[in-house]
């Protein structure tokens, strides 16, 4: 579990706006959950034999005696949340949210105990258009932050529940005449979540699944229809995507569509965005059914990739616009008035000096602060009523602005500076 300390916190921000920006332009609201949960929640939810519920969760007894968990994803808060207070009951809903989820994991590059996803779920809408939409507004984000020539869309249809069944039985049959080929893992997964075997890093066990029964080949109308009218919305908006069949993600929840952001920049933890359709959980947590989809973006993996790509502007890590320097006591009494009128008037980011110091010192904390200017306040200015403005960041010369028409002044200059 990390800080995030204040040299990072800008490239969150940046990330958080830039992402709200997009979602808000779709027209998305915000929903903010708890981040505990009754342990049951996800345990009916994720499913029993998954990874995340097996070995994952921080689950705890409250002093009700009651159990409880530190969410580990934001699906099946969400969908509880909505039932709670009927949004999903014959309504339409486009939600989002963005918080912190725990996952008992190894850590590593990319994989943290604690870890921030944004999250999007959609209810209410059974084809294949809104799983386009939530395509394209990714696609849209990843465009708007530099990174989408560093990420690729793999797709895939989990098909109906039924037409699962049907493969995980023929699937589970083929394997176990080869149990010994098969990595430890994957011999343990034969008898929970055969699925994921699917997903094994293992080479032994990939070319095993070479000559094993082929997803596609179960897929049942409905959902191969759906799929085919998704990826022809994609090929008219221009998206480009790989049909992965071996994609199965690690959730129990998902049918039909399923797809993930991948990178091959960050190493083994490439996948940035995953999500899928999940038409049955609404139901299955006990509300009247509704089809839904949604995905999750791995905050910190984004992160990882700007700075790789050294996509995060400049503008950014600028923290100031102007720093304030006043000599003497007088002086600084009537700094703090002008300061103040300042950001009263205007938008600019002005950081007075304070704990004194030498006029060298100061001016070396202005220079290191990032800002622009230099504001400076002496008693011969005082004396005339003005301020000097002095560039740090170019060889120009300082100059003087009478003192009530320093916010116009500095406006004008800044404005022509981002023109
Ligand atoms: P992975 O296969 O990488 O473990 P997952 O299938 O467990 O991912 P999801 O539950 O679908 O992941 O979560 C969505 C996204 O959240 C992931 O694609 C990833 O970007 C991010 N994520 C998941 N687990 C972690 C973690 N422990 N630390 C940091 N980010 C994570
Ligand atoms: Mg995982």
């Amino acid at each position: 579990m990390n800080d995030i300390l204040p040299d990072q916190t800008p490239i969150w921000q940046y990330l958080e706006t830039e992402v709200k920006r997009v979602l808000a332009s779709y027209g998305y609201s915000e929903l903010r959950m708890p981040i505990v949960e009754q342990t049951d929640l996800f345990k009916r939810s994720i499913g029993e034999v998954t990874d995340i519920v097996e070995k994952e969760m921080y689950t705890f007894e409250d002093r009700n005696g009651d159990s409880l968990t530190l969410r580990p994803e934001g699906t099946a808060s969400c969908v509880r949340a909505c039932e709670e207070h009927g949004l999903t009951f014959n309504q339409v809903q486009r939600l989002w949210y963005m918080g912190p989820m725990f996952r008992h994991e190894r850590p590593q590059k990319g994989r943290y105990r604690q870890f921030h996803q944004i999250g999007v779920e959609t209810f209410g809408m059974q084809g294949p258009d809104i799983d386009a939409e939530l395509i394209m507004m990714t696609a849209r984000l990843w465009r708007r932050l530099g990174l989408d020539q560093a990420v690729k869309l793999h797709l895939n249809t989990l098909g109906s529940a039924e037409a699962r069944a049907r493969f995980r039985d023929d699937l589970v049959a083929y394997l176990s005449e080869h149990v010994d080929k098969l990595d430890a893992d994957s011999q343990r997964r034969l008898s929970t979540n055969p699925l994921r075997i699917l997903d094994s890093k293992e080479s032994s066990t990939q070319e095993l699944l070479n000559e094993a029964p082929h997803f596609h080949d179960y897929i049942d109308d409905e959902s191969r229809h759906h799929f085919e009218q998704l990826c022809a919305l994609l090929d008219s908006a221009g998206i480009a995507y790989e049909v992965n069949a071996r994609l199965v993600r690690g959730l129990d929840y998902y049918g039909k569509t399923v797809f993930e952001w991948i990178t091959d920049q960050l190493g083994a933890q490439g996948t940035v965005c995953a999500g899928g359709r999940y038409d049955g959980l609404v139901e299955q947590l006990g509300g009247r059914p509704a089809p839904a989809v949604g995905f999750a973006m791995g905050v910190e993996r984004l992160i990882l990739l700007l700075e790789t790509l050294q996509a995060v502007p400049e503008y950014v890590h600028q923290k100031i616009d102007i720093y304030a320097i006043a000599m003497g006591d007088d002086a600084l009494a009537d700094m703090f008035g002008i300061v103040e009128q300042l950001r009263e008037e205007s938008e600019l980011r002005v950081q007075l000096h304070c704990g004194g110091g030498s006029f060298k010192s100061q001016m070396k904390k202005a220079d290191k602060s990032g800002a622009r200017y230099a504001l400076l306040l002496g008693d011969d200015e005082r004396r005339s009523g003005v301020v000097t403005l002095k560039p740090l960041r170019e060889a120009a010369d300082q100059k003087q602005i009478n003192t009530a028409a320093l916010t116009a002044e500095l406006v004008a200059i800044y404005a022509a500076e981002q023109e």
